[in-house]
């Protein structure tokens, strides 16, 4: 017999029935306000109360409809989404009610193609992403997948964990498709939201790091999380001088730039890897082919990363391996911060308290 489902949702604790989200009326306008009432999880959902969701270069192209496969608005954005299970359905066994959980990009995946099942979810075709295809976190309640939120550890401050849901998970992993090593020169072209935690986890491997940006602030925060060489790509021909340091046997692109990713194709030295994270509107690079095939050279996209990845960070993180640098914002202010992003005005990552 099938139980209304009212009957079948477990909930911890019953609020107003009110909440407000942010919502992208269409490309290009400003974000609205929206009041909305909570939803009520399905079989395979939980309700996660939201405390902190941060601001991924990613929303800003979303609300622009910048890439070829697009959202469909009216949708919220938000896959930075940190929170606490307050509601499940009756079909979610591996998180509680009370639990702290991340909503990252990978909302859900079918869980049986090739790819779910050998470790690479994030290249699912059945994948929906939140913030995206569906609604994702730039509010106070949230529905999320119950088997592919990600429990944040004890110890971990929600703040912080935000951040690490996507622009963490996507460069710990961004490091380990480079295949980094203690003994590599590792560039990081970009040191923004994701870029810095590249820098750290590029350290954190053992390797040799040169930073590059175009902000004085930028710079200046590379060399305080400890970049061997930082390189100002204003004034710096990047390519020449990472050649002069011998080459770097990886380059992680995350800044928003075509000719970013090629000037850190240059820096490669033979055998090189560029690891394509950053997603430019109408992004394309050029590939000198003589130069890639006689330098064994390697251009590779990455995705975010998988749920285990996703917890892996949240362990270094706990072991005080990782800083993250953000700043706190009222969600109200949200179109203001895009611009902020837009602007360069960012230490590195803003987070919105929804606590
Ligand atoms: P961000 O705006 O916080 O950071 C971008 C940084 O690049 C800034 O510090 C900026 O000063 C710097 N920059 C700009 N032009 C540069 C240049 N020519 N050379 C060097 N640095 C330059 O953005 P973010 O949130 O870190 O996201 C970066 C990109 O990564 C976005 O396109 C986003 O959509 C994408 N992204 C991809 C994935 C993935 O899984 N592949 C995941 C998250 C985000
Ligand atoms: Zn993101
Ligand atoms: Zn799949």
């Amino acid at each position: 017999m099938q139980l209304p489902r009212q009957q079948s949702v477990e909930r911890h604790s019953t609020r107003g029935c009110g909440m407000r989200a942010a919502v992208v009326p269409a490309f290009g306008k400003p974000l609205t306000f929206e009041q909305r009432d909570v939803p009520q999880p399905g079989p395979h959902q939980v309700l996660v109360r939201i405390e902190s969701s941060g601001l991924c270069h990613t929303d800003i192209h979303a609300a622009a409809g910048d890439w070829p496969i697009k959202p469909s608005p009216p949708f919220v954005p938000g896959h930075e989404g940190v929170g606490v299970v307050e509601a499940k359905g009756e079909d979610v066994r591996s998180v509680g009610i009370g639990d702290r959980v991340a909503i990252p990009w990978l909302g859900e995946a079918c869980g049986r193609c090739d790819h779910c099942v050998s470790g690479r979810e994030t290249l699912c075709l059945f994948q929906k992403n939140s913030g995206y295809a569906i609604d994702g976190a730039y509010t106070e309640y949230a529905l999320a997948h119950g088997s592919y939120v990600v429990p944040v550890p004890d110890g971990v401050d929600p703040m912080d964990a935000a951040p690490l849901s996507c622009a963490g998970v996507t460069t710990y992993k961004a490091l380990k498709v480079a295949e980094v090593g203690p003994a590599s020169r590792v560039l990081v072209s970009g040191i923004g939201g994701l870029g810095h935690l590249a820098l750290q986890y590029a350290r954190i491997f053992g390797a040799e790091t040169v930073a590059v940006d175009v902000t004085d602030a930028k710079l200046d925060l590379a060399r305080e999380l400890g970049a061997d060489h930082v390189v100002d790509a204003r004034t710096e021909d990047v390519a020449a001088r990472v050649q002069e340091l011998g080459g770097a046997d990886a380059a992680i692109g995350v800044a928003v730039s075509n000719a970013a990713f090629e000037a850190a194709y240059g820096a490669l030295r033979r055998g090189g890897r560029l690891v394509l994270v950053a997603l430019p509107p109408d992004g394309r690079i050029e590939l000198p082919v003589f130069d890639m095939v006689l330098g064994g050279k390697s251009v590779i996209g990455s995705i975010v990363g998988t749920r285990e990845d996703l917890a892996e960070v949240f362990r270094l993180h706990r072991r005080g391996q990782t800083r993250v640098i953000r700043e706190t914002r009222r969600l109200e202010d949200v179109n203001t911060c895009f611009e902020d992003v837009l602007g360069g005005k960012v230490s590195a990552r803003l987070v919105f308290d929804l606590r």
